[in-house]
């Protein structure tokens, strides 16, 4: 077995093949073990995802609910306050959680009065110690350095698949357009977020070539969610396959290895996978998962509390507590 305990950022794609090709039982042991020289194997990060704006929004990726071109018969909803915002997020964290993120369905954020209520979200949901990520669509520079100085820890863009297959899934932005908005984000001292879906009809090599794009990033992402299409009916890919589970402990395990520090985070598709299929996840190196107390990750169907609560306890996996004075370091 290869020595997998050096930070490289010099991934090359047979390297990457090589590794995510192996025999499963080979490649979740190298994982594992990866996993226990930089983390806690029996820690889980908490995460709740809230939607603080739902649906309305004009762009066209081809798996998303929130998309107001297709008819997928969600409530739309415009933003929140910060009172409910916070009072929600207090028992997110009385609940376990150590990191709360905001989501609003918009292309991208506009200098309005919209912003301004998410900056005092961010400061209100800081002040109870939590780590505040926002998932908002893309970033000027100025506005990342806006949200960083109101007390935002990560922002949350997600590459989706590789630049390749990109242009098959969404039209309305590029892929080049997603990397500029996480220079934003690492120029601020903002940590990144930013990890893909699979299940969206793209093949093996390009889900090698987006962990290549992830992994060569001058810093690896700080947290790399995965995650496996949530089919949602009235979008273009409601008629796609369920994700083969196997697929999901594949690519954790291979993110795992490539981004040792990282947290992979086992984002959607959970509702779908049964406890002992989470569990390969989290033997393959995943130590995140998200929870919302409306049981949906944003417009689709999650795990109970309840049930969290009872995997954990079955697994002897407790919620991590996070240090928060981990330092970003910004790049120029
Ligand atoms: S994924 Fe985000 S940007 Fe794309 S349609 Fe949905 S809400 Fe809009």
């Amino acid at each position: 077995m290869n020595n997998y305990s050096t930070i490289r950022n010099d991934w090359s794609i047979q390297e990457i093949e090589s590794i995510y090709h192996q025999p499963l039982l080979e490649l979740v042991y190298q994982a594992a073990t990866v996993h226990r020289n930089f983390h806690q194997p029996n820690e889980v990060q908490v995460c709740t995802l809230l939607s603080v704006k739902t649906g309305g929004c004009p762009e066209d990726c081809s798996y998303c609910g929130q998309a107001a071109r297709y008819h997928t018969g969600i409530t739309v909803k415009s933003l929140m306050s910060k009172q409910d915002v916070v009072a929600i997020a207090q028992r997110a964290k009385d609940a376990g959680s150590s990191r709360f993120c905001m989501a609003a369905a918009w292309r991208e954020v506009r200098d309005n009065r919209d912003f301004e209520n998410i900056l005092e979200m961010v400061e209100g949901v800081n002040e109870l110690g939590l780590e505040v990520c926002c998932t908002l669509g893309m970033l000027s520079e100025s506005q990342a350095k806006r949200l960083q100085e109101a007390g935002l820890y990560a922002y949350n863009h997600n590459l989706d698949s590789s630049k390749e297959y990109y242009e098959e899934i969404i039209t309305t932005r590029t892929y080049d357009d997603r990397l500029d908005t996480l220079k934003h984000v690492r120029k601020a001292g903002i940590s990144v977020c930013s990890g893909g879906i699979i299940g969206l009809g793209e093949t093996h090599a390009d889900r090698i070539n987006m962990l290549h794009t992830l992994s060569n990033l001058p810093q690896h992402p700080e947290s790399v969610p995965v995650n496996a299409l949530a089919r949602v009916k009235g979008t273009p890919l409601a008629d796609l396959p369920k994700v083969d589970s196997w697929e999901m402990v594949r690519m954790i395990a291979t993110a795992r290895i490539l981004m040792p520090k990282s947290m992979v985070r086992l984002s959607a598709g959970r509702a779908e996978m049964s406890t002992e299929e989470q569990s390969w996840c989290f033997m393959a190196g995943a130590n995140s998962i998200f929870t919302s107390e409306s049981e949906e990750l944003l417009v689709t169907p999650n795990p109970r509390l309840d049930d969290d609560k009872k995997m954990f306890d079955l697994l002897g996996l407790k919620p991590m507590v996070k240090d928060k004075s981990v330092q970003v370091i910004p790049v120029q």
